[in-house]
């Protein structure tokens, strides 16, 4: 399974859309992996975690061709995760002209209600309610999907209390993915349904850096070594399991190698945007 992280920032971005503090001044002056633009992954060839609204950007900087995307899995409605906005420019025709291997091909997208109704309303005043390239899949936690060659199981979050989030295991060939922002600490259920299951990589929400434990609604560098050590007590994770962390944000006032110099000794990789593994 080929992993691609698009964006590694949360909502407003690192810098931000707005910003003039000292973390996005500096990431400003010195470039590089301190430039963050809204979270996305890119898996294999043809399936997208969350829509990022810096989707088209990402397009450009990777060359990305997203009309071979055949699957969007997406935790949950903030703007940061979906923008349904530019998923309907995917419309043949009127938007898109696509070769013969993607011509008439619709997209599977899986979320939960929310992210349905938002996406319906798009719709709505697109097309006035009717499109014929997107098959959505409303899930339920803990049941198991398959997404062409990825089974995908959406997992609970805990993240806010006006929608049910959802972080999801990937898995491929017998290799799993733990796909897991927005989100504090798992709620117990997650947990439990992962006691049996060995994860090979595991993505963990940072939003809150330093600044604070975290751990309600998103996780900090402490509370996400907290997770680390429950999995390995569980025997979910192992030695071998790649630890890494995404979602970062300027108010946890850290940039790249501030953030590599904490995180390395808990054994967390940072990831910037543009990091490839192969799991
Ligand atoms: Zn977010
Ligand atoms: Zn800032
Ligand atoms: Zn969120």
């Amino acid at each position: 399974m080929k992993l691609k992280y698009l964006g590694t920032a949360a909502y407003e971005g690192f810098p931000g859309l707005f910003c003039e503090c000292e973390a996005c001044k500096q990431a400003e002056r010195e470039g590089g992996k301190n430039i963050r633009t809204r979270t996305s992954m890119l898996i294999n060839e043809d399936t997208l975690m969350d829509f990022s609204p810096d989707a088209y950007l990402h397009k450009l900087k990777y060359n990305l061709n997203l009309a071979a995307i055949r699957y969007f899995v997406i935790t949950h409605s903030h703007s940061d995760h979906f923008n349904p906005w530019d998923l309907v420019a995917r419309c043949e025709g009127n938007y898109a002209h696509f070769d013969e291997a993607n011509k008439g091909s619709t997209v599977h997208v899986y979320g939960n209600d929310k992210v349905e109704a938002y996406l319906d309303q798009v719709v709505q005043v697109e097309f006035g309610g009717n499109q014929n390239f997107i098959d959505y899949h409303r899930v339920t936690p803990f049941e198991t999907y398959e997404a062409g060659k990825l089974k995908v199981t959406p997992l609970l979050a805990q993240h806010q209390t006006d929608e049910q989030s959802l972080i999801y295991l990937i898995e491929e060939e017998g290799k799993v993915l733990l796909y897991g922002n927005d989100t504090g600490i798992f709620p117990e259920e997650t947990f439990e349904y992962l006691k049996n299951i060995k994860l090979d990589v595991i993505s963990l929400d940072c939003t809150h850096g330093t600044r604070h434990k975290g751990g309600y609604g998103h996780l900090g560098l402490e509370s996400c070594v907290e997770i680390k050590e429950r999995l390995l007590e569980m025997g979910s994770a192992t030695q071998q399991t790649t630890f890494i962390l995404t979602h970062f944000s300027h108010n946890g006032g850290l940039c790249h190698e501030a953030l590599e110099e904490k995180a390395i000794p808990h054994g967390f990789i940072i990831s910037y945007d543009g990091m490839e593994l192969t799991v």
